[in-house]
């Protein structure tokens, strides 16, 4: 199953990366943020708003020089540094390079945002392989504990970790049975992990988007026409409607939540 990408999940609508009428308000300004899978879709977002914001960003992605290129400009664009760091975060190797370059860079973190994420086309449980099985969880969740574990020693007091978890991660999926697994998972490593490390002062929540026009939407359904139509507001999102939300939980307006999940879905209800 290739992991192909397109830039437009659908002719007619483009991901939206920022409002053409978002204000930056010096809110992370002369932050240093890590955004995985910052090339692309959300976390692109988060990296343009993020910079508006006054943060330098850097941006770990695994195979679109292009795509990485585009963000760098968009940051740039706004008077910031945006660093590239390829390769696949869910090799070790790879991690410790990402840290040892930042360590170089900037010295401290104070904003980690773990992002990276793959889904494989639309499954039943029969047809998933283990090889499927593996990449997914090692991507999405293994490697993000480990990562977070290891940035650790880079961040302060006040630091901030934001996960991208999902709907899927209450709802279910029915043919999404192993991403949806993965998200679950990083829901609770979300309430465990704040807990945790709440006394350093170092505050991790997380995001939970529903359906969001990114290329990942299309490497995965065939069809698309119906995407997002069964949510209350019978439409799906843009990434522009899901990067506020992290500069909120990366800001000092969010100083006293940890362990939370934002959920942005157009009105599902998950429960709670
Ligand atoms: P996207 O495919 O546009 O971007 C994800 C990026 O992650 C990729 O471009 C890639 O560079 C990076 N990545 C993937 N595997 C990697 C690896 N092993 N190493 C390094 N980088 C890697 O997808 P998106 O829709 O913006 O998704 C971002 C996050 O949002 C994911 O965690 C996804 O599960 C989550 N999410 C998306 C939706 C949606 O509808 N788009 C809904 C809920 C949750």
């Amino acid at each position: 199953k290739s992991q192909s990408k397109s830039k437009v999940p659908e002719e007619g609508i483009l991901p939206e990366i920022i409002r053409e009428d978002y204000r930056g308000s010096d809110k992370l300004l002369n932050k240093k943020a890590i955004i995985s899978g910052g090339d692309s879709g959300i976390g692109q977002a988060v990296a343009v708003h993020f910079a508006r914001e006054g943060a330098d960003v850097a941006i770990i992605y695994k195979e679109s020089d292009d795509d990485a290129e585009e963000t760098k400009k968009l940051v740039e664009k706004e008077g910031k540094t945006c660093l590239l760091l390829k390769g696949d975060i869910s090799k070790k190797d790879f991690q410790k390079e990402c840290i040892q370059k930042i360590k170089k860079e900037w010295e401290s973190l104070d904003i980690l945002v773990n992002n990276a994420g793959i889904q494989f086309p639309k499954d039943d449980l029969e047809s998933i392989t283990d090889e499927q099985i593996y990449e997914t969880f090692n991507t999405n969740i293994i490697s993000m504990i480990s990562f977070t574990r290891d940035c650790l020693e880079l961040m302060k007091s006040g630091s901030r970790i934001i996960c991208t978890t999902s709907v899927t991660a209450y709802r279910g999926s029915d043919h999404l049975i192993d991403y949806s697994s993965t998200k679950g998972a990083i829901a609770t490593f979300i309430r465990s992990l704040a807990t945790n490390i709440a006394e350093k002062n170092i505050l991790v929540n997380g995001v939970a988007p529903g359906p969001i026009w990114t290329p990942l939407v299309k490497e995965t359904f065939d069809d698309v026409s119906d995407f997002g139509k069964d949510n209350p507001m019978k439409r799906a999102g843009q990434p522009s409607e899901v990067a506020p939300a992290y500069v909120f939980l990366a800001s000092k307006d969010s100083s006293f939540i940890t362990g939370e999940i934002i959920h942005i879905n157009g009105g599902d209800y998950v429960g709670g």
